[in-house]
């Protein structure tokens, strides 16, 4: 071991940062199935979107096209903190006595401290281009309003938030952050929306969802001609923004002379899962490399593992398109678990298709078995996670732990997709023994899948 030197850290210069997003779809055997309209039950159009989002931003949802140009102004402000680290947990492998290589990719560097700004970023920079004033959005664990609130303040643009009602209790933090960038935040659910205070009336809802939140930010965006919305996971376009992370870490995995055996990353929306994976599974496609894809997903919210593969609304009030997608039901709210960028009832469409299609697997994790991951990642490489990439931590350390029985040659590759240190009230819950794993009843998973919408077959 000591006769080599034992690098920890692969870092990329700037002219060595991708300059074009990678659009999985054209390299899929089938392509996904297309959003329909709850009215007509027909695919929508560009115009059934271009009240809640700029023209360039619904040309990339749809687009046919491999590679994407990133435009100058948005590379621009990516240098900023991209490339972003790929390290090596060196000691993480040597304190689980792994002969496992295990890498992580670092986006925790980034102003908002997560992967997010990726997509708030050039969000935020074609809504400018297209004359729009004020953004709105929602937020679970408060790491898209801080990218959105950060991007929108760089281009003198408004942002207004609905923060999960469980997360703004939890995290006064974030929200303040959220302010100092020039956002402005409210509890959701809260009375300021139709849709607000009709769901904030059943005090099943009182600790909110995203699902709440997004319906209140879509409802504000859809009646107000200079306002737009953005979303922070999801949608193609989000996915498509986070392949920064993948394409860097390919080359930094050529740098480190190492293929990955296992990719593995938590999905909540699967935006920083697919931005990590889809470069990779495009190299896999082509014969190169052949590592397994796995998803970490939460127990309490597991729409790939205990989900339905059906067309459902992307919020719980029912306003936006009907997409199809792995769905615990729109009405399911997840009980408030630390990682609030988790609490999710459906998946992004194309991770789902990308699912349906056998080209990856999904697992799910109960929390205390992640913050013990957390913990351990934080004594040995000294960054304390997210309590979202805690679920690829814990898998990671599963299968480097199986490793060492079987002796498999094991190179895993996650995302750290957050720093945690607005996550810190978690930390306390679980070193103080507060921190319990409730199973999902059954029937709480049967009444939501029973208002799912009926969508004529074929
Ligand atoms: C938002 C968020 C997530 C969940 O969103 P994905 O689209 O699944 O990536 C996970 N981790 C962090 C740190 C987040 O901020």
């Amino acid at each position: 071991m000591d006769d080599e030197v034992r690098r920890h850290k692969y870092t990329l210069d700037e002219d060595q940062m991708p300059t074009a997003w990678y659009n999985i779809i054209p390299d899929l055997p089938a392509p996904p199935p297309p959003p329909l309209h709850p009215g007509t039950m027909e695919p929508v159009g560009p115009e059934d979107l271009a009240p809640l989002f700029p023209m360039a931003l619904i040309e990339q949802e749809v687009s046919g096209e491999r590679y994407i140009d990133i435009p100058g102004g948005v590379l621009d402000v990516y240098r900023q903190w991209r490339p972003t680290p790929l390290f090596r947990a060196h000691r993480l492998e040597q304190a689980l006595g792994t002969p496992a290589r295990i890498y992580y990719k670092y986006e925790g560097v980034s102003p908002a401290g997560s992967h997010k700004p990726n997509t708030a970023v050039p969000q935020a920079y074609y809504n400018k281009a297209e004359g729009v004033k004020k953004l709105t959005t929602e937020t679970g664990a408060g790491q898209w309003g801080t990218a959105l609130a950060f991007a929108t303040a760089l281009y003198d643009m408004e942002c207004e938030v609905w923060q999960v009602g469980a997360s703004y209790d939890a995290k006064p933090y974030r929200r303040l952050m959220i302010e100092a960038f020039g956002g402005q935040v409210h509890r959701s659910p809260s009375d300021l929306t139709e849709v607000g205070r009709m769901l904030g009336a059943n005090p099943a809802n009182e600790s909110g969802s995203l699902g709440i939140a997004i319906s209140e930010a879509v409802e504000v965006a859809a009646q107000n001609p200079d306002v737009r919305y953005a979303l922070g996971s999801v949608l193609n376009h989000v996915l498509l923004h986070q392949t920064v992370i993948g394409e860097e870490a390919l080359l930094q995995l050529e740098q480190a002379g190492d293929t990955p055996t296992l990719i593995v990353g938590c999905t909540g929306g699967g935006s920083n899962f697919a931005g990590l994976s889809f470069p990779f599974l495009r190299e896999k496609m082509a014969g190169r490399i052949s590592p397994w894809i796995l998803a970490a997903e939460p127990a309490s919210c597991p729409s790939l593992t205990h989900g339905t593969y059906a067309y459902d609304f992307g919020d719980t009030a029912g306003m936006t398109p009907l997409m199809k997608m792995h769905t615990l039901g729109h009405d399911f709210v997840p009980d408030p678990i630390h990682a609030g960028g988790l609490r999710y009832h459906g998946m992004a469409p194309l991770i789902s298709h990308v699912y349906e299609l056998g080209l990856m697997d999904a697992e799910s994790v109960p929390q205390t078995e992640c913050f013990a991951a957390a913990v351990q990642f934080a004594r040995t490489e000294g960054i304390v996670p997210a309590p979202e990439p805690t679920h690829a931590i814990a898998l990671a350390i599963r299968e480097a732990l199986k490793a060492k029985e079987t002796g498999e040659e094991t190179v895993i590759l996650t995302a750290l997709c957050g720093h945690g240190h607005f996550d810190l009230a978690a930390y306390d819950d679980y070193l103080n023994g507060r921190m319990v794993d409730e199973a999902v009843s059954d029937e709480r998973f049967a009444a939501a899948l029973a208002t799912l919408p009926e969508v004529p077959v074929g």
